[in-house]
């Protein structure tokens, strides 16, 4: 097609950085790691009320369909050694989102012997959600300031 071609029909110009992340952000697949109550929250943001799934938000049950991990409860120190086996089975580029006290900082918990103090001391955290538990709106907005990062991010320097 000859450029005045082109120009008739019309063309829309961007940048590889901008598509890569749109698409990343409309096919946000998360992998679940509910540990406590906090899970229930999670789970009910997935359900027909909130319906994460018409952000292109989509539960996997597997780490090697997985981009995002939402560490949902209380994270105890025999639980750990999973929490990264799993988080180090996901494909690069991978976010994790830390969802209530516990996962935050050890939450109720913070002096158990037994817990670990904040999930970020085992994966690094993208965004934390506060509350005990946060409520699913609280966990869509945290996903929303997530797709926020994910556009701020340029791919080629990650
Ligand atoms: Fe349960 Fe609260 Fe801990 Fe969430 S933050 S796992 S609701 S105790």
């Amino acid at each position: 097609m000859s450029i005045e071609g082109i120009l008739q029909e019309g063309f829309v110009t961007t940048s590889l950085d901008k598509i890569i992340n749109w698409t990343r952000t409309g096919s946000m697949w998360p992998m679940t790691f509910g540990l406590a109550c906090c899970a229930i929250e999670m789970i009910h943001a997935g359900c027909s009320r909130y319906d994460l799934d018409r952000f292109g938000i989509v539960f996997r049950p597997s780490p090697r369909q997985s981009d995002v991990m939402i560490v949902a409860g209380t994270l105890t120190n025999k639980m750990a050694p999973a929490l990264r086996k799993v988080y180090d089975q996901m494909a690069e580029p991978r976010w994790v989102l830390s969802m209530g006290s516990c996962a935050n900082g050890g939450g109720y918990y913070h002096y158990s012997y037994s817990v670990v103090r904040g999930v970020d001391r085992i994966v690094p955290v993208d965004v934390y959600v506060p509350g005990c538990p946060p409520t699913a709106e609280a966990l869509l907005y945290g996903l929303i300031q997530l797709q926020s990062k994910i556009r701020r991010t340029t791919t080629i320097a990650r």
